[in-house]
């Protein structure tokens, strides 16, 4: 069981992040990733139940913010935290280089057409904070023509002010900014570019960009840490998330998201005993237009209606690989058949009961395929 939660990377503005000394390869108290499934598995059902009632509720928006150095896992974790979440409640902006219409305007133009609207998820995939990380580690703004009066003036420095000034505004007019900083290590990113050179699938993923960064690591674990220690508020937190393993990325995001949608406490909407009495007239005249009997709806079948199934398609996702592999040698039987197999399996908790629901499987139940 995991003791540390998310209170010890959350920074406020009070304690200082120093990133020397924050280990990103913590586990937060668990021995291995296969006894974090469970609750990993239960928060994304638990999020996925409080979005649909802040999507009901339309009183609050919330964005998180994701930055990391490259190959920490940010679109690993976005896919895997928010996929149980309703499409029409949710938008992921994806910030890369600005165009040239966009470096034509001040740094914070382009966020405004992204701001999630009450009851929305906006998730922001890199964002302006680029503009005090990589836009300081490579004096970006030093490009730009400016107007005299900003010569002299400390751009970075501002910008920090700017951007907790910004997120305040948003706060006081109803929309939440989480911000989440993957930190992985060195070492770690190293074994991960060479890990996307060797497999073919992950190649697309290597960019010349990616290689030359890494030569300022040094630079940007400085930008990093003054970034977080210059705009982390107690409306606004930072939270820096060991990311060296990807599973316990994960896991800590997903705590993240949902104490983040527990503390607004979204409840589902209330009508009022007028309109109560109003509707419950019409239910009347709706019944007695039926040409028979009134019957409640069949209940859903849990495959149809439980984010579960989904939720364990994620976990599964991750090891599906793996476990198949297992199982097939296990049984001496074709990978079909066990794909086959997992595919019927209608509500799965766990990694853990996906694995015995395969195991356990007769095995005349599966020759037939
Ligand atoms: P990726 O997310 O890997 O597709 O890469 C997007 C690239 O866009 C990264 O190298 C970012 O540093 C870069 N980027 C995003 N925002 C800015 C910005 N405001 N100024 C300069 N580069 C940026
Ligand atoms: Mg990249």
């Amino acid at each position: 069981m995991g003791t540390g939660g998310i209170d010890p990377y959350k920074y406020v503005g009070r304690k200082k992040f120093n990133i020397k000394t924050f280990d990103t390869s913590d586990m937060g108290g668990f021995g291995d990733r296969s006894e974090a499934v469970d609750e990993f598995v239960r928060n994304l059902l638990k999020i996925n139940k409080l979005q649909q009632k802040l999507y009901a509720e339309r009183k609050e928006g919330v964005i998180f913010v994701f930055q990391a150095m490259d190959a920490a896992g940010k679109d690993g974790v976005i896919r895997t935290v928010f996929n149980t979440l309703s499409p029409h409640g949710v938008k992921e902006y994806c910030f890369k280089v600005p165009s040239a219409e966009e470096s034509s305007h001040d740094y914070l133009w382009r966020f405004w057409s992204a701001l999630p609207a009450r009851g929305y998820i906006s998730i922001f995939n890199r964002s302006y904070y680029e503009d005090v990380l990589v836009g300081k580690v490579h004096k970006l703004y030093e490009n730009q023509i400016l107007p005299d009066r900003m010569h002299d003036v400390d751009i970075i420095r501002q910008r920090y002010t700017q951007i907790k000034n910004f997120e305040k505004y948003l706060y006081d007019t109803g929309t939440r900014v989480i911000k989440i900083f993957l930190n992985v290590s060195k070492d770690e990113q190293a074994r991960r570019f060479v890990s996307r050179i060797d497999t073919e699938r992950k190649n697309w993923k290597i960019s010349s960009g990616d290689i030359k960064e890494r030569q300022y690591w040094d630079d940007y674990m400085e930008a990093f840490e003054t970034m977080v220690n210059s705009t982390s508020t107690s409306i606004n937190p930072w939270y820096v998330v060991p990311a060296d393993h990807k599973w316990y990325a994960r896991l800590t995001v997903s705590r993240i998201v949902l104490a983040t949608l527990e503390e607004i406490d979204p409840q589902w909407p209330v009508i009022s005993d007028d309109e109560l009495e109003m509707v419950q007239e019409y239910r009347k005249s709706l019944v007695e237009s039926l040409s028979g009997e009134y019957e409640p709806p069949e209940m859903q079948l849990p495959d149809f209606a439980n984010p579960g199934v989904l939720a364990a398609r994620i976990v599964e996702n991750e090891e599906r690989g793996k476990i198949v592999e297992q199982i097939a040698r296990r049984k001496e039987l074709g990978f079909g058949a066990v794909e086959k197999l997992l595919e019927q399996q209608p509500v799965i908790g766990s990694l853990d009961a996906l694995i015995e629901a395969v195991a356990n499987a007769k095995d005349n139940r599966v020759e037939e395929f």
